[in-house]
């Protein structure tokens, strides 16, 4: 079917499309549809824009990424089937490399995730070579890439699971989680949690490292000024006051 660029959920239908395309590709899991689903729920309670206090932890990730000594950028189903151009872009930008981590593994799928990067123009893309576990997990989903998020200072990981969140600040690295829900393990656990979409997020940090508009003592100041918990309860108010406001609309009609 072809949607309308006039439907008022354009954006969000387009999505689902490219979610179903790369199921049948063999890119993303089935499993992915449904974390996809809890993602537009939150969206739709956020009112699928960017939060101001989701624009600072925006704008400290890119700080951190623009200062990591080795970052990494983790890929998996989810992120290639919805925005794998940026993701590229961002690895350019950082000169950093992109790994594929999947929860779901399976060979053929990590071989077709990073033949997608490829055919759209990745020139480093790890994770088939996983030599290195972390700790803390159990071991299918604990491998990873020694040259790769095993040695990274920092690792932004979009969409991954409260537990490799965990084990990876567990490792003394820095991660950067992409999650809808502020409530989510990784959103606790991860050192800056970007609560938006993630096509949104991307656009946003790619602005803000092309605005460069910072030196690197102003960008340490940015990072050192940063809490995380905080930064989750401001998300958390400003979602509360969206609700408040649409409780108020409901009660005038
Ligand atoms: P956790 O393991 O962190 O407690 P979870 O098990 O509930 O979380 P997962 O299935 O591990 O969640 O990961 C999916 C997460 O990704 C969900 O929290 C969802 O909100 C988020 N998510 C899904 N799609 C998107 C998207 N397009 N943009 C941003 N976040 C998304
Ligand atoms: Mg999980």
């Amino acid at each position: 079917m072809i949607i309308p660029e006039t439907h008022p959920r354009y954006k969000s239908l387009m999505a689902r499309d490219r979610l179903v395309a790369c199921i049948k590709a063999g890119i993303t899991s089935q499993q992915g549809l449904i974390a996809h689903g809890r993602g537009e729920a939150f969206d739709y309670l956020i009112g699928e824009r960017t939060l101001s206090s989701t624009r600072r932890a925006t704008e400290v990730a890119a700080a951190m990424l623009l200062i990591a000594d080795k970052p990494v950028l983790s890929v998996n189903g989810n992120v290639a089937a919805l925005v794998a151009k940026e993701i590229i872009e961002l690895s350019k930008l950082l000169n950093a490399p992109l790994e594929v981590n999947i929860f779901y593994r399976t060979e053929a799928r990590a071989r077709r995730i990073k033949e997608l990067l490829e055919n759209q123009g990745a020139d480093n893309v790890l994770g088939d070579k996983l030599d290195a576990e972390i700790p803390g997990i159990e071991h299918a989903r604990a491998k990873v890439d020694r040259e790769g998020i095993y040695s990274a200072d920092v690792v932004l990981a979009p969409l991954e699971d409260g537990d490799r969140c965990k084990a990876l600040v567990d490792m003394g690295k820095k991660v950067i989680t992409i999650d809808l829900n502020p409530l989510s393990r990784t959103s606790k656990q991860a050192s800056v949690s970007i609560v938006d979409n993630i096509e949104r997020a991307m656009k946003n940090i790619i602005s803000a490292l092309k605005a460069g508009s910072k030196s690197k003592p102003d960008l340490a100041a940015l990072l050192l000024n940063y809490d995380n918990n905080v930064n989750l309860k401001a998300v958390i108010e400003e979602i509360r006051d969206r609700l408040k406001q649409e409780e108020l609309n409901v009660n005038l009609k």
